[in-house]
């Protein structure tokens, strides 16, 4: 049979990183292996059941049958507007400066079409979450890497960036809690950050993800907090890691007004908006949060510091992550491919982790480890980790 031509952006996609990992899974689990995985990050808990119950009541009425608004309902664009007041200080209008997300994965990977013309440059963190680079391919621009170095504490130095690349970028995008590093920023570096972007006209995009997922009391700040940061500005979030609501793919982007007006343009001519049955959990879980937040991060509080413990016995270089769902570990001396180390622990012990280098080849020389595994399991990894050790 003749094969198709696909196009470029096509050929171009890198193999998908957590595609590749569970190829893996499924080749060993088939053998017969008890894999135990601490490569993805997906929270083991469940939604908490206030807010279940409320899909379930969502669901039983027909309006919530039909085609949503792409812009989101406006309860929920309300509720979220509450939730950034409360939870940051900061007043957004629910009509301009809000746009509903089917997960910030999806607005992630639009957000280039609003703002990239062929040629354009994102900046992009090296090591990061690979949707930011991939949005800009698409959108036919070009990806320039700003390395996150443990030496800076995996922020970047925006003083380095080449001018002429600079001059091209159009969006810096910014993700602390940072994925896969574990890393914060705090205002002050946001403020430096909005000061380069205004100088420089580029937008950034902050995805914080992790806004919920944090440890030792500590509560990670917005960008949205710098004053003026909405001139510069937008924000992404998500309930997916605060409610352990990734499967019901909801979550926002916040922030200046024009490009949050442009997104939602380039989204209804896309998607038709998330179903409202889901909204309306989200507004339920958005506003009445009791304390499942609390709860879920002693959880993974403990988990983190006894793989902090574990890893350290290996000879790994650990820091304490005060916030994400993620240790990030550097290798021992001597160990040359965060792959070849991933690919020996899943074959002699049956533990998934995350080779580093698939973040970006900063990431070489780290693995990243997930909090998301249940006690249990992350106990039983834990000591065949201490057995991997024992047999090298
Ligand atoms: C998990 C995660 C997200 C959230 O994705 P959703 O599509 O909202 O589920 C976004 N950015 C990063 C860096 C993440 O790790």
């Amino acid at each position: 049979m003749k094969e198709i031509e696909l196009a470029d952006r096509v050929k171009q996609l890198p193999p998908y990183l957590f595609a590749r990992i569970s190829e893996l899974i499924t080749e060993k689990r088939n053998a017969g292996v008890d894999v135990i995985s601490l490569g993805i990050g997906d929270p083991d808990l469940p939604t908490p059941s206030h807010v279940l119950d409320s899909l379930a009541v969502a669901a039983q009425n027909n309006e919530n049958h039909r085609y949503p608004e792409s812009d989101g309902l406006p309860a929920l664009r309300e509720a979220i507007a509450r939730w950034y007041s409360s939870r940051h200080g900061v007043t957004l209008d629910p009509d301009s400066e809000i746009v509903p997300l089917i997960g910030s994965k999806e607005g992630i990977a639009h957000l280039p079409l609003c703002l990239i013309n062929a040629g354009d440059v994102s900046l992009v963190t090296d090591p990061g979450y690979p949707v930011y680079e991939i949005g800009t391919m698409f959108a036919g621009g070009r990806n320039v890497r700003l390395p996150l170095l443990e030496a800076n504490d995996y922020l970047p130095d925006l003083s380095a960036i080449d001018p002429s690349d600079a001059a091209r970028a159009k969006i810096l995008w910014l993700n602390y809690p940072n994925n896969p590093t574990g890393a914060i920023a705090d205002l002050a570096f946001f403020e430096k950050a909005i000061d380069w972007a205004s100088a420089n006209d580029v937008l950034i995009a902050h995805d914080l993800a992790y806004a919920d997922v944090a440890f030792d009391g500590y509560k990670p700040p917005s960008i949205l907090e710098v004053s003026g940061a909405k001139d510069v500005a937008i924000e992404f979030n998500s309930l997916s890691k605060t409610f352990n609501m990734t499967g019901w793919r909801v979550a926002m982007a916040v922030g200046n007004a024009q490009v949050i007006d442009a997104l939602t343009r380039v989204k209804t001519n896309i998607d038709s908006g998330i179903p409202q049955a889901i909204q309306e959990m989200a507004i339920t879980a958005l506003d009445d949060p009791r304390d499942s937040i609390e709860s879920h991060n002693q959880i993974y509080e403990k988990r983190r510091d006894r793989a902090l413990s574990v890893l350290r016995e290996l000879g790994l270089t650990v820091s304490d992550p005060k916030a994400s769902l993620y240790i990030w570990a550097r290798l021992p001396q001597g160990v040359e491919s965060s792959a070849d180390y991933a690919a020996k622990l899943i074959d002699s012990v049956g533990v998934v982790v995350t080779p580093g280098a698939s973040y970006g080849e900063n990431g070489e020389g780290y693995i990243r480890i997930s909090l998301t595994t249940p006690d249990d399991r992350l106990d039983e990894a834990l000591v065949r980790l201490q057995e991997f050790d024992s047999k090298r």
